[in-house]
């Protein structure tokens, strides 16, 4: 990031001492939203400066009520739960549906909730991965997040297939270069006629690198590959429109900067064309068959889908690990994907220049200095000094995230995150490297 572009960002007022810091608070209109967390708390029982939302969002405050709540109405109703007149469970995860379609930008028909990130991966490669003749390869990237390479080669096999002759990797042997969406055209352009399907991180967990999707989709589906994404880092963190784009699919979890609790049940994005295919085979349940006769049972003994995404549920929603969502959505409901983008750049932006200016080129950092092609998050390498940092981050009260060996993510999220915090972080990189030779 040069300064230049850190001044058009956030204004040529632009200096490195707090006053600046605590005046782009004062001026945030989202400053509201961190009231609306229950922050974890440092030694001093002080919150504690939290860029880890990448891993695992804290908890929004109504969500407790929320879980609080349908603790009682099992205690109240039992069984009478899932019908009971105002709030049923029977569609407690259709009530997230218009929400989350404005979070990804698709249609409520076209989005669902359920299960875990990797075993809507799995449901999804079943329906999409149909290898036929030579075009039975699936490419991916790399570092691609490691439960997506196992899922990609555990797939391959289960098929029969060897991974190692079926897998196309993209992206640089080393950890850390980002991926350069040219070198994803070519590799389609050259083995086109083998690849069966794409699946790609939309923002890479790594390296925090946002990848052109819609570039990335046309490219695929001139090769006639299908096209999936795994938007954990991104959704949340970055704008997503996956109808416009023509994505064919794409899984996510709801744990990271969605905020909506350890483990939270996850999400999928089937394209209408796909969504509405009830000829499209699947790995079917109860949960996804037409509502009108899903509880006949015996009477009705063949399976007969529902035509939105929700038609690749399997089971009856996890009511308790799904009550926080709610909440966790309306957030984002409230302060609109558009302001937390802008906010998102600016926080992250002024934590490059505050470690930049102050560090020079002792720091490499390893996301896209360009805003167009990062999210929240900033991943840096720090061969020799990473214990350093990590002891002088703990001791100002910040909770990073080292990855091994030596690359440090902080990733700042607009709902929560100050101007403020950016710099007392800044200052305690830079006080780590001053001690070290
Ligand atoms: C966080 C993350 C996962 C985690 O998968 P779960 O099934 O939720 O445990 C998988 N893939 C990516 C890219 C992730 O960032």
């Amino acid at each position: 990031m040069t300064s230049l572009t850190a001044k058009e960002l956030l204004g040529s007022a632009l200096e490195q001492g707090p006053d600046f810091a605590l005046s782009l608070d004062h001026s945030d209109p989202l400053s509201g939203f961190r009231e609306r967390f229950d922050l974890p708390r440092g030694a001093d029982g002080a919150p504690a400066i939290y860029l880890v939302g990448n891993s695992l969002g804290p908890l929004p405050l109504a969500a407790r009520d929320a879980v609080t709540e349908e603790l009682e109405r099992w205690a109240a109703l039992g069984v009478d739960g899932w019908f009971e007149e105002n709030r049923p469970w029977y569609d407690l995860d259709e009530r997230f549906l218009p929400s989350l379609g404005a979070l990804v930008g698709a249609g409520t028909n076209e989005v669902a909730v359920m299960n875990g990130l990797t075993v809507n991966l799995q449901l999804l490669l079943a329906s999409f991965y149909r290898p036929s003749g030579r075009r039975r390869r699936i490419l991916i990237e790399r570092p691609a997040f490691p439960s997506d390479r196992f899922a990609v080669q555990t797939h391959l096999r289960w098929h029969g297939l060897d991974p190692d002759a079926e897998i196309l990797e993209v992206g640089s042997p080393g950890t850390g270069a980002p991926i350069d969406e040219a070198g994803i055209e070519e590799a389609l352009d050259v083995h086109g006629e083998e690849i069966a399907l794409v699946l790609l991180g939309g923002v890479n967990f790594l390296t925090g690198q946002k990848l052109d999707m819609p570039r990335i989709v046309q490219a695929a589906r001139s090769a006639g590959a299908v096209v999936g994404f795994d938007l954990a880092h991104a959704v949340g963190n970055v704008p997503l429109c996956l109808h416009d784009w023509d994505v064919d699919f794409a899984a996510w979890c709801h744990y990271k900067y969605v905020n909506a609790g350890p483990g939270a049940p996850a999400g999928v994005f089937l394209h209408e064309r796909h969504a509405t295919d009830t000829t499209l085979g699947r790995l079917g349940g109860w949960w996804g068959n037409d509502k009108a006769t899903r509880f006949r049972m015996q009477l009705d003994p063949d399976f007969v889908p529902r035509p939105d995404a929700a038609g690749w549920q399997l089971s009856c929603p996890p009511v308790l690990a799904m009550a926080p969502l709610g909440p966790a959505l309306s957030l984002f409901d409230e302060a609109g994907m558009g302001r937390l983008r802008e906010k998102s750049v600016r926080l992250t932006a002024y934590l490059e220049w505050l470690l930049v200016a102050g560090l020079g080129d002792r720091i490499e950092i390893l996301t896209p200095d360009d805003p167009g092609r990062r999210g929240a998050q900033l991943s840096m390498r720090m061969p020799g000094w990473a214990d350093r940092v990590q002891a002088r981050l703990q001791e100002a009260g910040v909770v990073g995230d080292f990855r091994e060996p030596d690359i440090l993510r902080l990733a700042p999220a607009p709902l929560f995150n100050t101007f403020h915090e950016m710099w007392l972080t800044a200052g305690a990189v830079r006080a780590a490297l001053e001690e070290t030779p």
